[in-house]
């Protein structure tokens, strides 16, 4: 498994990978395919073994609609061919599209011209007419238009249009008596710490537990993290704790929550490597217990189940869960898009996620995080012609190219391109190390010997055959790009001869930052390459096309748009709305609000515990100390810190608590609001030391819990709260 996944150079693509075929393909799709054509195939694919697929789709259309060209080639037998091309056509789903390189005019073009059908009910939407309104309750419930169409056109050609299709199969869903509960904790009305509770009766698993930020690289050293008290309180119902992919949004509070909350870990090995890296850094008291899972596997927990699927992300290893329950199943997209040419060769599962479409996803929590945007998310791989007209138009210069640590696949990306120009490589950054290294390790990345070079030995070089590779691409302060270009750092100073890159977009906030860095740079007489002159990032979320073919191929009852803020999920809502899903079928949620689904239906029903934006420093009682930073960000009511020295042996408080609050009331006007909330705290902390609570993790979370009460109670207002205790 993991050493094919060494093969990422371009020029060799995973055995068993398509794009050869797939590129053919196209063109002889264009053209009109000579009648050999399915011959060949024919032979071609009778030699191989079609395991699973052969056995579960036994014909069925939507392997051809779904899944990469070798898979679809069996259903095309025997269709007429301006049928077959009618089928072609109305897919226009990414496994369609061109492996290698499309421009992104053709892109837009297939974006938009999807099914006759579809094409008629894009016109409406574009007319400014919600298709969702125009369409008929048959269709409403039916959001595989585009499939119905491929059938049609290879069942009965010549009346595609107007056929009485086949009745769509609804799926059956089990029924049970027991109730599900989805319990986002993070993740929604936000873009960061992304965390999710899913319960059925006595069984709860937790998909991700983030830090607020986006995905990737981290400002600062504070933690954001989801309010974990109702799991924490429910402790022994937790089965587990299931990663996505390894981006600091879906992983960052591990060890924090792995504190309050002993559970077992289940990720893939990546996912797994990074937050190995984040205990080591950051032990929990017990010992944790991580336990690798592959795309594919299934783990036991309880009445569920949870299945990992494969997903292309910007990062390796990313999966999608569908968690398996009794009255269906849970499909949570993780961080996803489709590329179909991806680096590493492994495409999407589709075939997987049409499978559990049939089977009956009753829930679909889809990612909205480019929900506003048209068409397709462009390949990975296109970035790499980006680099490669820079590093030939560049080749006199150094260049410095500066992206996240966690896109081990555009990294890869880099040293491919600085090999093939006969560059060394020099990597800067302490997360740009340490992820290179964990990659390179569990065969993520092929870094053939000779190729990186120590950053102290760069002088051995002449400039133009040095490719630095550095963190900072968001303007991250200390990150080694903004020491760079503030001539912070005293072994690399850059010049006029110097190029840098920026392979990344900002994510938003931070277009500030990343503009002092350009001016710094610029001051300096650097060139600077960014995403505004080349191509040189992608996304690696779904746009609105990809998210349709998701909704296409669960076909969900119910849709809860996650990952994102309100205006995403909203944007997302719309699109789920357009695939058919009625619109009381979908829930824009917030954290802490319970959604209950039974045999009879879906609800909100009630809220959980789950503060607005929650920061600690994880060191709390280790280190005995703690800089808290005023943050802009923080929610309207401002904070309120409560910090106190204890000493838990004896029992005692050694001072404090004291109370200190920022943009929550000008303290000089309330200073008796004040003081009596520090009673309040202070009488809270007594009586727990009292009862020789001696969990830190309890003390602050009752103390949280009395000063919010009391804080409310007084003003109405929710500060963020904020107890730091220290032992003494
Ligand atoms: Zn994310
Ligand atoms: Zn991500």
């Amino acid at each position: 498994m993991m050493k094919t996944k060494k093969k990422m150079t371009p020029s060799d693509p995973a055995p068993g990978k398509l794009r050869p075929e797939k590129k053919n393909e196209r063109a002889a799709d264009k053209t009109s395919p000579s009648p050999t054509r399915a011959e060949k195939r024919q032979t071609k694919n009778s030699g191989k073994p079609e395991k699973r697929r052969s056995i579960l789709f036994d014909g069925d259309k939507i392997a051809s609609f779904l899944s990469p060209a070798k898979r679809s080639e069996p259903v095309k037998k025997g269709v007429p061919e301006f049928a077959r091309q009618d089928a072609v056509k109305a897919k226009k789903t990414p496994s369609g599209r061109s492996a290698v390189k499309e421009t992104p005019k053709e892109q837009e073009k297939s974006a938009a011209v999807p099914s006759g059908k579809s094409k008629k009910t894009s016109a409406k939407a574009a007319a400014g007419q919600h298709p969702s309104k125009s369409a008929d309750p048959e269709k409403v419930t039916a959001p595989v238009h585009q499939r119905k169409g491929v059938r049609a056109a290879q069942k009965k050609p010549t009346a595609a249009k107007n056929a009485s299709l086949p009745v769509k199969e609804e799926p059956r869903f089990p029924t049970a008596d027991g109730k599900l509960r989805i319990i986002p904790l993070g993740g929604i009305g936000e873009i960061g710490k992304n965390m999710t509770a899913i319960e059925y009766e006595n069984d709860i698993v937790v998909i991700d537990v983030g830090v607020a930020f986006p995905d990737e690289d981290m400002l600062g050293i504070d933690l954001v993290i989801p309010d974990v008290s109702y799991l924490v309180k429910n402790a022994s119902r937790v089965r587990g704790i299931l990663i996505t992919h390894g981006h600091e949004d879906h992983v960052g509070a591990v060890a924090y929550v792995l504190r309050q909350l002993n559970v077992p870990v289940y990720g893939t090995p990546l996912s797994l490597g990074i937050i190995k890296g984040k205990l080591k850094e950051n032990p929990p008291p017990q010992k944790p217990d991580l336990r690798t899972v592959n795309a594919g596997d299934t783990v036991r927990l309880g009445a569920l189940s949870a299945e990992f699927i494969h997903v292309n992300h910007s990062i390796a290893d990313a999966c999608a869960i569908a968690v398996h329950t009794p009255l269906g199943v849970v499909y949570h997209s993780g961080d996803f898009k489709l590329d179909v040419s991806p680096m590493d060769g492994n495409v999407m599962d589709l075939v997987r996620v049409g499978e559990l479409g049939r089977e009956g996803v009753i829930l679909l929590l889809c990612e909205s995080t480019n929900a506003e945007r048209r068409g397709f998310t462009p390949s990975e791989r296109s970035v790499g012609s980006s680099l490669e007209r820079i590093f030939t138009q560049y080749e006199d210069n150094r260049l410095v190219i500066a992206t996240f640590s966690s896109n081990v696949h555009r990294v890869q990306q880099i040293i491919n391109t600085s090999i093939r120009h006969g560059r060394k490589v020099a990597v800067m950054g302490r997360s740009m190390v340490n992820i290179i290294d964990a990659a390179v390790e569990l065969g993520y990345m092929d870094l053939p010997d000779g190729v990186l070079i120590d950053v102290a030995d760069m002088k051995r070089y002449k400039p133009e055959q040095i490719t630095m590779i550095t963190t900072g691409s968001q303007g991250e302060p200390m990150s080694a790009l903004y020491r760079i270009a503030f001539s912070e750092n005293e072994k690399v100073k850059l010049g006029a001869n110097d190029v840098v890159v920026l392979s990344s977009s900002a994510i938003p906030g931070n277009e500030k930052l990343i503009g002092n860095i350009i001016n710094a740079l610029v001051h300096t007489g650097v060139k600077v390459v960014n995403d505004s002159v080349e191509a040189v990032h992608v996304s690696g979320h779904a746009c609105r096309e990809e998210l349709k073919l998701l909704m296409a191929l669960t076909k969900p009852k119910y849709l809860m748009p996650v990952h994102g803020e309100y205006r995403h999920l909203a944007a997302n809502k719309e699109i789920g709305e357009f695939m058919g899903i009625p619109s009381a079928n979908i829930f824009l949620s917030e954290i802490g609000r319970v959604l209950e689904i039974d045999k009879n239906g879906a609800r909100f029903a009630g809220t959980v515990p789950a503060g607005k934006v929650l920061v600690d420093g994880a060191s709390v009682g280790d280190i005995g100390a703690v800089v808290l930073r005023d943050r802009k960000n923080l929610s309207e009511d401002g904070v309120v810190a409560v910090v106190a020295a204890v000493a838990l042996r004896e029992g005692m408080i050694l001072s404090g608590p004291d109370i200190v609050s920022r943009g929550f009331v000008y303290v000089k006007e309330a200073e008796k609001l004040m003081e009596n909330t520090r009673k309040t705290a202070q009488e809270a902390l007594a009586r727990m030391l009292e009862r020789r609570v001696s969990d830190y993790a309890e003390i602050k979370a009752e103390l949280r819990d009395v000063v919010a009460k009391f804080i409310y109670r007084e003003t109405k207002r929710n500060p963020m709260i904020l107890p730091i205790i220290m032992d003494a």
